[in-house]
């Protein structure tokens, strides 16, 4: 007989975390999380750099915390250590390297969970917190294979003294362009003629710094090619210009795993984003949506999936699903 689980969450960053957390705390002792990388918060160690000024409320978006995590305004580091000392709860069960391949409905009303390893797990209830960053955007046109390691999405693999392009109009691509600035000479390239979607803070501190020419801001400007010169990047832009770059960094955002979500039984909206009710709830039957993936079309922020944790749990233990 398998052994089965109250609730079993996917993806161990704020979402996941705090709805283990959480859950732990309103006594559900039950509860196993899966972790897909090595260590939780792979979104925050993959995403931001070192040091990076964590927000609470990310993008302007306030946020009261309604549960039992004490998050605040800091860095990365302190943001990860938070993060550390909660997943060290020993109530809490955590699989790290397992990557949930799918979940499905039994006819006995249990979720089995098959990760990719072909291991199989049981639940009465599911929370879906994997965050949208797994798979970013990539640009349309070709990338050069022989160009590949040079062309990232993230600035983890940046280092010094290199020239470098940011494309993009988010609040990723604007945080990337001045953490690499004071080592790297950096272009920061959006198609539109203005930022509509970047808080104000980080708009700030990019004016700072393209106005102490750290940064060359190109606006209305879009990428038509690329082309491998002798190892470096040719750019050639839409206004006919060329220009040779050491690196690019993309930070186009990510999409919604549609895939994963309909290989889970999840119920979609025509955008193919989750639908979910005021506890987050996606369906009758126990599936529950934390985190980014929950608010695919409008941005999320840690503090707000630090809030789905807490809703969830409590609607799971007021509703006796366990
Ligand atoms: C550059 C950047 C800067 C940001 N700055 C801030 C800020 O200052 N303040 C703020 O509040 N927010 C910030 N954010 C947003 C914040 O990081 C997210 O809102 C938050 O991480 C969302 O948490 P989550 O749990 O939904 O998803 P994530 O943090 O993305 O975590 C998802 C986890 O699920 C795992 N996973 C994915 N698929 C599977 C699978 N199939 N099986 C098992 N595990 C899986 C992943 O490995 C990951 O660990 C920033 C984001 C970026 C990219």
């Amino acid at each position: 007989m398998h052994k089965i689980f109250d609730i079993a969450i996917v993806g161990a960053g704020p979402g996941g975390i705090a709805s283990s957390v959480e859950a732990v705390l309103l006594g559900l002792k039950n509860v196993v999380v899966f972790e897909k990388s090595q260590n939780h918060s792979d979104t925050i160690r993959k995403y931001f750099k070192d040091n990076k000024r964590v927000d609470k409320d990310w993008k302007g978006i306030k946020v009261e915390l309604r549960g039992n995590i004490h998050f605040t305004d800091g860095t990365k580091e302190n943001t990860l250590n938070l993060f550390d000392t909660l997943v060290k709860n020993e109530d809490i069960k955590a699989y790290f390297n397992e990557e949930v391949y799918s979940i499905e409905k039994q006819e006995d009303k249990l979720f089995k969970i098959t990760t990719t390893k072909e291991n199989c797990f049981y639940a009465k209830n599911i929370v879906i917190s994997i965050g949208t960053m797994g798979k970013p955007n990539k640009p349309s046109y070709k990338i050069p294979p022989t160009l590949k390691q040079k062309i990232n999405f993230n600035i983890s693999q940046c280092s010094q003294n290199e020239k470098l392009l940011i494309v993009g109009g988010g609040d990723s691509a604007v945080e990337f362009a001045y953490y690499t600035a004071n080592q790297n000479r950096v272009t920061l390239a959006y198609r539109k003629e203005s930022f509509s979607r970047v808080n104000p803070t980080n708009l700030h501190y990019l004016f700072d710094y393209v106005e102490k020419g750290i940064i060359d801001l190109r606006l209305s400007l879009d990428i038509k090619k690329l082309e491998d010169n002798q190892g470096k990047i040719e750019v050639h832009f839409s206004n006919g210009q060329t220009e040779l770059f050491d690196r690019i960094v993309y930070a186009l955002g990510g999409f919604n795993p549609t895939d994963f979500l309909k290989r889970c039984s999840v119920i979609l909206d025509e955008n193919n984003s989750a639908v979910v009710d005021e506890n987050l709830r996606n369906n009758q039957d126990g599936i529950y949506l934390a985190g980014d993936i929950a608010r695919s079309n409008v941005g999320g922020s840690i503090a707000l999936a630090l809030n789905h944790g807490y809703i969830i749990t409590n609607h799971i233990k007021n509703t006796n699903r366990v």
